[in-house]
């Protein structure tokens, strides 16, 4: 049982590695950098997929909340290009395999949908947003496709909650400093899942033959930032209302990048759970207890 995994270096792929390795899956990655298990893209793109890939997953892409990184139109065609051309080069090598994975799952975001305080999303809902990154999820998706009879499922993932990377690692120390707070407004959603539901549905994906198409990759308790706010600092210990004004993120990150972190969308896992996904962090409590755990104890 071989799985493909671009970009499976990363926060997400390196615990998709350890969940997969552990149910006896053979996994190698596609990287830009050599190691043991590791194959490179154009490797990929000069002698195809790997003999026996039963299912290829893809994870790359240019880490964007990157504060070092100015928001400039170079940086953001990396953003778009490392997404959409490595999500395209699976595909291309999917569709010229001769033994055929069964599935290809892409991970993407619920950036498709449109921010906003009133509307409702679910996997049925358009995405027509004219922003960045709603454009970006449109043309990221488009490349995924292949021919039947692979499965493709696309996961619209949320914020993923998880000591190692992603919005924990970022805000880690300031709460523990107690110097955390909400971000703008503070009424804005915020889509999440916890790391380790976020690997299992892809394993999910992976392993049931009837699951296919778009899947909502957050949590079913649909939160705000001053309800992350809150459950984060409680699971610390410490106290959170140093507010961040949203003009301040505008200035630091750029209007179009800050609105990741500004605006949001209420979003519900409902083909997810159809399907009989059990989540284990349905809660956001419980989620950021386990995110928190190591610093708790200070
Ligand atoms: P990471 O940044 O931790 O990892 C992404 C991987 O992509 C890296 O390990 C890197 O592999 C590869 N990569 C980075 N830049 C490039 C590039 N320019 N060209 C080709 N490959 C590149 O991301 P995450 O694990 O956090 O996220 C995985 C996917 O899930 C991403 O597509 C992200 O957009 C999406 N997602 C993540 C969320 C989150 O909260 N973390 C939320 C919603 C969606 P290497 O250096 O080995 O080549």
């Amino acid at each position: 049982k071989k799985v493909l995994i671009g970009g499976g270096t990363g926060f997400v792929g390196t615990r998709t590695n350890k969940l997969l390795r552990a149910s006896n899956y053979n996994v190698v990655n596609i990287s830009r950098m050599p190691a043991a298990n590791n194959i490179s893209w154009t490797s990929l793109e000069a002698s195809g997929l790997p003999s026996n890939t039963c299912a290829v997953v893809n994870l790359a892409g240019q880490q964007f909340m990157d504060f070092t990184k100015i928001w400039t139109p170079g940086f953001k065609q990396n953003v778009l290009n490392s997404r959409v051309f490595t999500t395209r080069a699976l595909a291309t090598a999917i569709n010229k395999s001769k033994n055929k994975p069964k599935v290809f799952v892409l991970v993407t975001g619920v950036g498709a949908y449109e921010p906003s305080e009133t509307n409702k999303y679910d996997e049925s809902s358009p995405s027509t947003g004219n922003d960045f990154f709603s454009k970006l999820l449109v043309e990221w998706e488009k490349a995924a496709y292949v021919d039947p009879p692979v499965r493709l499922v696309i996961i619209r993932s949320g914020v993923v909650l998880g000591r190692e990377g992603g919005m924990i690692k970022n805000m880690i120390l300031p709460f523990f400093f107690g110097l955390g707070g909400p971000i703008a407004s503070g009424k804005q959603f915020l889509p999440w899942i916890h790391i380790e539901d976020l690997t299992r549905l892809i394993q999910f994906a992976i392993e049931n033959q009837e699951v296919k198409g778009i899947l909502n990759g957050v949590a079913p308790q649909v939160i705000t930032n001053v309800d992350f706010t809150k459950a984060f600092a409680k699971a610390l210990s410490r106290p959170a209302f140093f507010t961040v004004p949203e003009f301040v993120l505008n200035i630091l990150l750029h209007k179009e990048r800050a609105m990741m972190l500004t605006k949001g969308q209420h979003v519900t896992p409902k083909r997810t759970l159809e399907y009989g996904f059990q989540f284990k962090y349905p809660n956001i409590d419980a989620a950021c207890a386990e995110c928190a755990h190591l610093f708790s104890k200070y």
